[in-house]
């Protein structure tokens, strides 16, 4: 049984995560999405939050699963009996800062393989951070996540949010 662990803030979650997840699932026999509790970010979901969007946006894909992890990542995957970590690379920006991670995660589990996808062109410019931001402009992103997320943003941002103009 080969697993991978996909882990990240996904605050919230995007069809460009989806993507990856989607790409992760064709490849291996078990996908564990892994919402990192990260005290050093302010999310604007809670974690159970970023969970729930989670396991509704994959609840089609009968081999992913989600989860929450805290602590060191190489710990995790061992407790979880994955082979694999697989990350998303968007662009060159993404590279230098996930080359790294990559690296020292194998610094300290040499047995925990990093393999990274790129995603679909159509996702290559879009991040949580982005869809938040157009969500605080009062844009519409629809087109970015899955219903369900945008529905909480709505909520979340407390107004109805527009759609896109042109
Ligand atoms: P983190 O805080 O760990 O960067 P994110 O939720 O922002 O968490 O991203 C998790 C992973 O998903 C990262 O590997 C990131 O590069 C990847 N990712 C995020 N958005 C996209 C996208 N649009 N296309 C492909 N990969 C993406």
């Amino acid at each position: 049984m080969r697993t991978v662990i996909y882990p990240g803030s996904f605050d919230p979650v995007t069809n460009g995560h989806l993507d990856v997840v989607q790409r992760a699932a064709r490849l291996f026999d078990r996908v564990i999405v892994a919402v990192a509790e990260n005290d050093s970010k302010q999310p604007l979901f809670t974690l159970a939050e970023r969970q729930k969007l989670v396991a509704q946006a994959t609840r089609h894909l009968a081999t992913v699963q989600t989860d929450c992890f805290k602590g060191l990542l190489v710990d995790y995957a061992v407790r979880r009996k994955a082979n694999a970590i697989i990350r998303g690379l968007r662009a060159v920006s993404d590279f230098e800062f996930e080359f790294q991670l990559a690296l020292i995660n194998r610094r300290m589990n040499e047995a925990i393989e990093t393999i990274f996808v790129m995603p679909k062109d159509t996702y290559t410019f879009l991040s949580s951070r982005i869809v938040k931001e157009i969500c605080r402009l009062g844009g519409d992103v629809r087109a970015f996540v899955p219903a369900h997320v945008h529905h909480a943003l709505q909520r979340k941002f407390g107004f109805p949010l527009r759609a896109a103009k042109g």
